[in-house]
C-alpha cells in the first residue's frame, strides 16, 4: 500500500494547508493516506465563498444541478472498487458491506438529481376562499436559509456525506462538509468527483478541520444551518453552543427487534435469527442502526435463542479486506476496549454470557448476553459495538414497553405477521421509524430518517434533507 498525501476542497478547488495528519487501517495499522489540513484563513475563505454563493447557486438552474448529481452518481459506479477499498481501508469494513455503501451513495445522488428536477415547481393557493382573500392568490416557493455545515461520522464515510452533498446540490444550497477524522477519504473522493462538474466555485468545499477548531466553526454565523450526524454527546452540546441556528441532529440508538409471539414458524424464526446476527454486527455493530437489544415473546424466545446464538456464531469475523469477511475490527483499539469493558461489567453483574466476550485489538468477537441488568450501561447505553442483549418479554404490550424503556429512539423492528399489531406498533414505538418484518437497521435513503428523545432532531433522506435546508416563503398577488 502506497501512502499519498491528500488535498482538501476549496470552494470546488483542490487545496492544502500547512499540516497533515495520518489516517491508519483500523485492522493492521498499515498507512492509508495522508490529509492535508486547512489553515485559518483557507477555512475563513471557504466560509466567505460559501455564503457569498448563497444567491448565485438558488439560481443556478436545476438542469445544471441535476447533471452534476448525476455526473457524480455515474463517476462513483465506476470507481466503485475503488471507493469500496477506501472505504474498507480507513474505516475497517469489510469489503461486502463496503461495496453495499457504495452502491447506496450512488443511488443518493441519483435520488438527489431527481428530486433537483422536481424541486421548488411551487405550489398555488387561491385565498378568495374568504371574503377578504378575494383577487388573491397565495405561491409558495423554497429558499435556502443559508449555507449549511454537514459534518458527518466515520461509520459510513462516503453515504453519510453523500448525504448532507446531494440534498445541498439538488436544493441549490451551498455546503461545507467536514468529515471524521478517522475517515477523510471517502469524503475527499466525492470533493474529487464534484470537481468534475459544472457546479459554482462557493456552492461546495470538503474540509478536514480538526475537532478543536470546529467550534469557531460551528459558531460562525455565515453557516446557519447544521447538519450533523454523530453522537448525541457531541451533536447536542453544537446545538447548546447555537441556540439560533437550525439543527439537524441524526444521533445515536440502541435499536431493538421485537419478536412477537405470532412469529413461530421455524421459517420464521430462522429469517428472524439470520437477520438479527447479521445486523447486530454488520460494520462492527458500530450502525446508528444496529441491533442491539433482542425483544421476544415468551412463547418464542428460548427457539429464537438458540437460533440466534447460532447465527452469531457463524459470522465470519478477521480481515476486512477478504471478501468473505462478515465482521472486521472496530474504528480503534480504545473502541473495542470500550466494549469489552460494558460486557465484562455486565457479566459481572450477572447477566450471561452466551457468545463472544473476547477481544483481539481492535476485534471484538460478535457476543450475545441473556439477563443483562438494567442499571448497566450496557443494558441503558449505546453500545457501539457488535454485542446483542437478549430480552423475554410476556406479550405486545410489554415488547412495545421495553422498546420504549431507552432514552434513545432512532428505529425499531417488529417481527409479526399480524397487519393490526404492526398499526399498534406504528402507533405505540417512540421511534422515527418502525420496519415490520425485519430488522431495526434497514433503511432506504429516500424515506424519512431520524430519532425521536435522544436519537436526534430532525430528518434526513434526500427529500427531507432538502426541506431542512430551506424555507417556504409566500408571495400573495393581489387584483386578480
Ligand atoms: P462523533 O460525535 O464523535 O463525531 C461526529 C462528527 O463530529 C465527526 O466529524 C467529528 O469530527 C465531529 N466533531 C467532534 N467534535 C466536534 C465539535 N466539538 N464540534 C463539531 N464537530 C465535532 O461520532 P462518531 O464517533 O464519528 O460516530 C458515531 C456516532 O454517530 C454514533 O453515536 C452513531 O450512532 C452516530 N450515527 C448516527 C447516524 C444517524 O443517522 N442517526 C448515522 C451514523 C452514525
Amino acid at each position: 500500500m502506497t501512502t499519498s498525501t491528500h488535498a482538501f476542497w476549496l470552494a470546488g478547488r483542490r487545496a492544502t494547508g500547512e499540516s497533515t495528519f495520518d489516517v491508519t487501517s483500523p485492522w493492521d495499522g498499515r498507512p492509508v493516506g495522508t490529509v492535508s489540513v486547512p489553515t485559518d484563513a483557507q477555512t475563513e475563505e471557504a466560509v466567505a465563498a460559501a455564503h457569498a454563493a448563497v444567491d448565485t447557486f438558488a439560481v443556478t438552474p436545476a438542469h445544471v444541478r441535476a447533471a452534476a448529481l448525476d455526473h457524480v452518481a455515474r463517476r462513483i459506479g465506476e470507481r466503485a472498487d475503488e471507493a469500496a477499498r477506501l472505504i474498507s481501508d480507513e474505516n475497517g469494513k469489510p469489503m461486502k458491506w463496503a461495496r453495499g455503501e457504495v452502491g447506496r451513495a450512488v443511488s443518493v445522488f441519483r435520488f438527489a438529481s431527481e428530486e433537483a428536477r422536481r424541486f421548488n415547481g411551487g405550489e398555488a393557493q387561491r385565498l378568495d376562499t374568504d371574503a377578504g382573500g378575494t383577487g388573491r392568490l397565495a405561491l409558495t416557493r423554497r429558499f435556502p436559509k443559508g449555507a449549511v455545515l454537514g459534518i458527518a461520522p466515520f461509520n459510513f464515510p462516503l453515504n453519510l456525506c453523500a448525504h448532507k452533498v446531494a440534498p445541498a446540490i439538488a436544493a441549490g444550497v451551498p455546503i461545507i462538509l467536514k468529515p471524521a477524522p478517522a475517515t477523510p477519504l471517502s469524503a475527499l473522493l466525492i470533493g474529487e468527483l464534484l470537481a468534475e462538474t459544472d457546479l459554482p466555485a462557493g456552492s461546495w468545499s470538503v474540509l478536514t478541520v480538526p475537532n478543536d477548531r470546529m467550534p469557531s466553526l460551528v459558531k460562525d454565523e455565515r453557516l446557519p444551518v447544521i447538519s450533523f450526524t454523530g453522537s448525541d454527546t457531541v451533536g447536542y452540546s453544537i446545538m447548546d453552543s447555537v441556540p439560533r441556528k437550525h439543527c439537524t441532529l441524526e444521533l445515536g440508538g440502541n435499536g431493538a427487534a421485537v419478536v412477537l409471539g405470532d412469529y413461530a414458524s421455524d421459517e420464521d424464526l430462522d429469517w428472524a435469527a439470520s437477520r438479527i446476527a447479521a445486523f447486530s454486527n454488520y460494520q462492527g455493530g458500530q450502525s446508528c442502526v444496529s441491533v442491539q437489544r433482542v425483544i421476544a415473546d415468551a412463547a418464542v424466545y428460548d427457539r429464537l435463542a438458540e437460533k440466534v446464538v447460532a447465527a452469531v456464531g457463524a459470522q465470519v469475523t478477521g480481515d476486512p479486506a477478504d471478501e468473505a469477511t462478515d465482521v472486521g475490527p472496530l474504528i480503534s483499539e480504545d473502541a473495542a476496549k470500550r466494549v469489552e469493558e460494558w460486557t465484562d461489567e455486565a457479566v459481572r453483574a450477572g447477566a450471561r454470557l452466551l457468545a463472544g466476550g473476547k477481544r483481539d485489538g481492535a476485534s471484538y468477537a460478535p457476543t450475545v448476553l441473556a439477563d443483562v441488568p438494567e442499571d448497566t450501561r450496557l443494558a441503558r447505553e449505546e453500545v457501539f459495538g457488535p454485542v446483542l442483549t437478549l430480552h423475554r418479554v410476556d406479550g405486545e404490550e410489554a415488547a412495545f414497553a421495553a422498546v420504549n424503556a431507552s432514552r434513545y429512539g432512532l428505529q425499531a423492528g417488529v417481527f409479526t405477521h399480524d397487519v393490526q399489531a404492526a398499526f399498534r406498533a406504528h402507533r405505540a414505538l417512540e421511534v422515527g421509524g418502525v420496519i415490520v418484518g425485519d430488522v431495526p437497521s434497514y433503511r432506504a435513503d429516500q424515506m424519512p430518517y431520524g430519532g425521536a428523545k435522544m436519537s436526534g432532531v430532525g430528518r434526513e433522506g434526500v427529500r427531507y434533507a432538502m426541506d431542512d435546508y430551506t424555507y417556504e416563503r409566500v408571495m400573495v398577488l393581489t387584483g386578480l
